[in-house]
């Protein structure tokens, strides 16, 4: 099995560890950036000398001190590049770690245009401007083509996207506020990490109960609650619909980014 990370932050060096140990055959592992040291107490096996390394290149170490045997691809670019698309589109499941919008709609794309599930995993821990700590939760949500995607069920906010698919100078002036570092605790991630992997391993083992569970699970650890929620789909949808992109493959919007010069 082919399986693609995108994001090798706190959640996907989790990813990459288990999906070697569980023996995956081949891994595809994007990010475009690299190891700050503010990520080392997060970042599963990675250690000080690592600091300025690409993610790709720690997490790859990584996978390979895991298992051996997996075969490594790495694309040390932003997952809307071509060279990641591309690899994307080659993939039997794709795992999303990475917490922005263009990530959001060109993995929800891949997965409409390609046929090809995906798991998003996130934590999110929101702190108002006076430090309060508000409603912790842990997402993981699974995209299966054709049930809903990411626009039907409003995950992607078009300004936010606009800006993210701005080049890199343009992309710091246009936003309002400059982006401050999310807070991110290790446990949280493994919690969010754990639902997603068990799920994977049970839908490929053909283990799963109700193959019509397409649900996501969201976790409130502070009242200690796990809830189940379908997605949406709206009948319009120009992404998820047959109408729409679902199945195009080397005619949709995806194909047409990567053949891009
Ligand atoms: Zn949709």
């Amino acid at each position: 099995m082919r399986v693609a990370v995108v994001g090798l932050g706190g959640v996907g060096s989790i990813l990459v560890e288990e999906l070697s140990r569980l023996g995956v055959g081949e891994l595809v592992l994007v990010d475009d950036e690299a190891v700050d040291a503010t990520n080392l107490p997060r970042l599963i096996a990675a250690e000080r000398a690592d600091v300025g390394q690409p993610k790709t290149r720690v997490a790859a170490r990584n996978a390979a001190r895991a298992n051996p045997h997996v075969r490594l691809i790495t694309v040390p670019r932003r997952v809307e590049q071509r060279e990641a698309l591309r690899e994307l589109t080659l993939s039997d499941w794709i795992f999303l770690a990475a917490d922005s919008h263009a990530a959001r709609h060109w993995v929800n794309a891949v997965v409409q245009e390609y046929l090809i599930p995906a798991t998003q995993v996130g934590v999110k821990i929101p702190v108002t401007q006076g430090g309060e700590i508000g409603q912790i939760h842990t997402a993981t949500r699974l995209i299966t083509p054709g049930i809903g995607c990411f626009w039907c069920n409003r995950l992607i906010d078009r300004t936010e996207l606009a800006v993210e698919m701005l080049p890199a100078e343009e992309r710091e002036h246009a936003r309002y506020v400059a982006g401050v570092p999310a807070p991110s605790v290790l446990p949280l991630n493994t919690l969010a990490v754990g639902e997603a992997l068990t799920h994977f391993l049970l839908a490929t083992a053909m283990l799963h109960q109700d193959d019509r569970d397409l649900g996501s699970v969201i976790h409130r650890p502070r009242s200690r609650e796990r809830h189940l929620q379908d997605a949406r789909q709206e009948n319009s949808c120009r992404w998820c619909t047959a109408a729409g992109s679902l199945g195009r493959g080397d005619h949709g919007e995806v194909a047409m980014r990567v053949a891009s010069a």
